[in-house]
């Protein structure tokens, strides 16, 4: 493991490697650098390095986070969101990537309205089919991306997902096909790709190639970049 500033410069040239595998525009791709349980200092060294979009889980985390770091960076919500959370959510994210559920839509923009602000969303969708997982199921993501349309504060952007755990990345190249495919199913029926071209968040430290190379174009990678978090999560 190297530094934050070695592992950046190696992710972003495997992001580039994966993408032209892929026959894709490497620009096309952006990388969420997981910033959970790391501290600030971690944080500002990948901002040294250029890093300007972080993904964060927990809610007061962010929060503190957001306020030392001071404006310039662009922060993801990546973690479940319970709707009595939604009022802060509204306030200091930028987007969300893991909207699953119309009550924590219409939570978001009731706060968002209020404070004339526009956020971009991603509906997270559970395409493992794991129970413990969040996220709609692939059959049920069309109808909350109709719902989403009656909220005009929230810029529906894409779909999220996080495929079950495996050993090899390999295993979750059907998963990324999937949620590619079912994004282009929803875009064909009007449904997404309103706000831009259709996002995928899709790909973590240990198969965010594969993800891009199946089309993600937004990959959330903690480990690989910062290394081991202080807690375990
Ligand atoms: C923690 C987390 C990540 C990053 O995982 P790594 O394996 O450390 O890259 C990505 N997405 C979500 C939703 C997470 O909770």
């Amino acid at each position: 493991m190297g530094t934050v500033a070695e592992n950046i410069e190696s992710i972003r040239r495997r992001i580039r490697a994966a993408a032209e595998r892929g026959g894709r525009d490497p620009e096309a791709v952006r990388l969420v650098a997981v910033s959970k349980y790391q501290p600030l200092e971690a944080i500002r060294e990948a901002m040294a390095s250029g890093q300007v979009v972080f993904g964060e889980n927990y809610l007061q985390e962010a929060e503190a986070k957001i306020a030392a770091l001071g404006p310039g960076l662009v922060w993801h919500c990546i973690g479940h969101l319970q709707s009595n959370k939604a009022r802060t959510a509204a306030e200091i994210f930028d987007c969300v990537e893991t909207i699953d559920r119309l009550k924590l839509a219409k939570a978001l923009e009731s706060r968002l309205a209020e404070l004339g602000k526009s956020m971009p969303v991603l509906v997270q969708v559970n395409v493992g089919g794991e129970a413990q997982k969040a996220g709609v199921a692939p059959e049920e993501a069309g109808r909350l991306c109709r719902d989403l349309q009656q909220f005009p504060h929230l810029l529906l952007q894409g779909l999220m997902t996080m495929p079950p755990f495996v050993q090899e990345p390999e295993e979750n190249r059907g998963c990324f096909r999937q949620l590619r495919l079912l994004g282009e199913a929803l875009a064909a029926q009007g449904l997404l790709g309103q706000h831009g071209p259709v996002q995928l968040s899709m790909g973590m430290s240990g198969d965010f190639e594969v993800a891009i190379e199946e089309g993600a174009t937004l990959v959330r990678v903690g480990t690989a970049l910062f290394g081991e978090r202080e807690q375990a999560v």
